[in-house]
């Protein structure tokens, strides 16, 4: 049993065959998934994508790289979808200051309303950081984010990062990522994250693992992450498995396993 805590089935590549997007999870004992909003524009599908089942759920929030002058996110607007029994966690939400250039001031405000409505809400944060680790963390503290706790999705950082997202009660989801034989220092963080703060993820449909890297990705491939795991400390794939599922719904509380 493992679920896929962060994926987005929303879009074409895996809404296209949602039947067997599902039916490839369940040959591989995928049993559960997350599928993450990325924009007020898309929650619609994002959401209506989750209901197909009884083992997805989804989040609500507004992707850092999705920038947009005219019809910013509210604290409102979050509320108002993170009330929806489907939605277990607010986000993707954070900062990249690698796809964003310029004044990234706007990033920094979103991020803050994300933690806002997740304090709010009681439901915890997915959040995404890519070359912005320092800011990331300093804006958790500020805000109060482990009142709400969550998780680093897509994780790539260093271990002090990772160290310091434990200390404020986050959880380390690795992808694909780290099955790459170039995740020489992400290896050795995977190796050293506690296993009661780990979660395992697609990120699909991008950053397949091997042995389908360059591939579209789907869910049914976060096994592929699960197994590079327990190559690396030495444990067995069904221990990554309980652990990581245990986590999730410990993590996702609003997520009742069917
Ligand atoms: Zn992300
Ligand atoms: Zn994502």
């Amino acid at each position: 049993m493992l679920v896929d805590s962060h994926c987005h089935l929303d879009f074409p590549e895996l809404r296209a065959d949602l039947p067997g997007v599902l039916s490839r999870m369940g040959d591989n004992g995928v049993t559960h998934a997350l599928t993450i909003s990325t924009t007020l524009e898309t929650w619609p599908a994002v959401r209506e994508v989750a209901g197909a089942s009884a083992n997805l759920w989804c989040s609500a929030g507004v992707h850092p790289d999705e920038r947009r002058d005219d019809r910013e996110a509210t604290l409102e607007d979050l509320l108002a979808m993170a009330g929806d029994d489907k939605v277990v966690a607010i986000g993707e939400t954070g900062l990249d200051y690698f796809r964003v250039e310029g004044d990234t001031g706007w990033q920094r405000e979103r991020f803050r309303t994300h933690i806002r409505a997740a304090r709010k809400c009681a439901k915890p944060l997915v959040i995404h950081t890519r070359n912005a680790a320092e800011d990331t963390i300093r804006i958790m503290r500020e805000e109060g984010a482990a009142e709400a706790g969550g998780v680093m999705h897509c994780f790539t950082e260093t271990w002090e990062v990772a160290e310091a997202a434990i200390a404020e009660g986050f959880h380390i989801s690795f992808s694909g990522i780290v099955t790459f034989k170039n995740a020489v220092a992400l290896k050795e963080v995977a190796r050293r994250v506690p296993l009661d703060r780990m979660l395992v993820e697609t990120d699909s449909p991008y950053l397949a693992p091997v042995p389908h890297r360059g591939k579209p990705n789907q869910p049914a491939f976060v096994r592929h992450v699960a197994e590079e795991i327990a190559r690396l400390r030495g444990i067995d794939l069904e221990e990554v498995a309980r652990r990581t599922t245990e986590n999730f719904f410990r993590l996702f509380r609003h997520a009742r396993p069917a």
